[in-house]
């Protein structure tokens, strides 16, 4: 799950780490009202969705006139971002966040995420904040630096002063160095105890008066620990999540919405994922990764045809079961009964194989559904590519 700029600042504050005086605003009105409170030289107003690239697509305004802020929060919200992480269709601006602006001198890049080698939280961190990190870690991959946590034994000083030392903090500015110890600390505690996936600040700003800020900050937090964190829940918004994602959600379907025009129900992520593969390899796209479970029932059967057929792209379905655990005829079965109460009206290819695989095909081909039956992989991939008229 992911938050918004406001939000993540709210938790840095918890744990210690300097943000900018800010307040989540979504009308003129509450926006004078902030700004006659804020009483700053700089109010900096920001459109909050869950993409960066913000900046760059005119959803940051910064201005000296407090009398300005109301008319900048009328330009912002309501209008549609789009940025290098929004997609063309971009994200509507609901709320924003307005804030006492900072006198920049430098802007720096830090960020925490899990590497999937070693299974470490390790930090990134360059001296090329601001601008994105993609850029940097492409073109000049020799500015981003490393520093692995050992997670049983924790953040040590000595790694703070790695991360400083190897971006050149006691010569940029003396000042700063042990509070960014202090800073990486804190950050590492937050990201713990949080169960976050990832946390990032960027920039982490060195101010004219040799202060450290976090001016913007983007958090993601491990789904599966969310039912540890009351709080965190609270903050989940979901007008930035796609709506058959949280559908699918609800019917405790592992579902991800992609751009494709082939819906395919699975069990199993693994198979999901090779399933995407073979489809891409027969010449065309995948609508969804959906995983149904090791457990698919004629419910669970039924709910996913409804989210796929929600989707305006999917031209054609593909089921692919494994039955391993679950037996290949209670799927046949599950799935005549699911095409009974959802109308399908597109080519429909199932592929069943294991454990009563040859009883659950025989079902299928004389449940009288208009479909096609396969027991091989590659065989079921190009028959719902050639359907859906595509070339295989
Ligand atoms: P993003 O583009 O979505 O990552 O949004 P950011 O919050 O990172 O803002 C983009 C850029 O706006 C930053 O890199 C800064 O250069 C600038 N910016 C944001 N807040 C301030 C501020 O308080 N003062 C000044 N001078 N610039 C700011
Ligand atoms: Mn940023």
């Amino acid at each position: 799950m992911n938050v918004h700029e406001f939000q993540a600042k709210q938790l840095f504050g918890q744990f210690g780490i300097p943000v900018p005086r800010g307040k989540e605003i979504t009308s003129p009105e509450a926006g004078l009202a902030w700004a006659a409170e804020l009483n700053t030289p700089v109010f900096v107003v920001k459109a909050q969705i869950h993409a960066g690239g913000r900046g760059k697509a005119g959803g940051v305004k910064i201005t000296k006139d407090k009398a300005a802020v109301p008319g900048l929060v009328k330009e912002l919200i309501g209008k549609t971002l789009v940025t290098h992480q929004t997609g063309p269709k971009g994200r509507e601006v609901r709320r924003l966040l307005v804030e006492e602006g900072a006198a920049i001198a430098k802007e720096l890049y830090v960020s925490i995420v899990v590497d999937r080698d070693s299974g470490w939280p390790v930090f990134i961190a360059s001296t090329e904040g601001g601008m994105e990190i993609e850029e940097v870690a492409a073109h000049t991959p020799e500015k981003i630096i490393r520093e692995a946590i050992d997670p049983a034994v924790g953040f040590q000083g000595y790694n703070g002063r790695n991360i400083a030392f190897a971006l050149g903090l006691p010569a940029m500015e003396p000042a700063v160095v042990n509070p960014f110890i202090q800073m990486m600390g804190n950050l590492y505690r937050m990201f713990m105890e949080k169960n976050a996936a990832m946390v990032e600040i960027n920039p982490l700003v060195i101010t004219s008066d040799k202060k450290l800020i976090a001016l913007d900050g983007k958090v993601s937090f491990d789904d599966s620990a969310l039912f540890r964190h009351a709080d965190v829940q609270q903050m989940r918004d979901l007008h930035e999540e796609e709506p058959l994602e949280i559908e699918a959600g609800e019917n405790n379907l592992n579902y991800v919405k992609l751009d494709g025009n082939i819906g395919c129900m699975v069990n199993g992520a693994g198979l999901a994922m090779a399933t995407m593969d073979v489809i891409k390899l027969a010449g065309s796209e995948p609508a969804n990764f959906l995983d149904v479970g090791g457990g698919a029932t004629k419910e669970t059967v039924a709910a996913g045809f409804r989210i796929l057929l929600k989707d305006p792209n999917v031209k054609g379905i593909f089921i692919n079961i494994f039955g391993g655990i679950v037996r290949c005829e209670r799927i046949a079965h599950g799935v005549i009964e699911a095409a009974k109460e959802v109308k399908i009206n597109v080519p429909l290819v199932v592929r069943l194989q294991g454990t009563n695989a040859e009883e659950g095909r025989k079902l299928l081909a004389e449940s009288g559904l208009k479909l096609e039956v396969a027991d091989d992989l590659w065989e079921a991939a190009q028959k719902i590519v050639k359907l859906t008229g595509k070339a295989a």
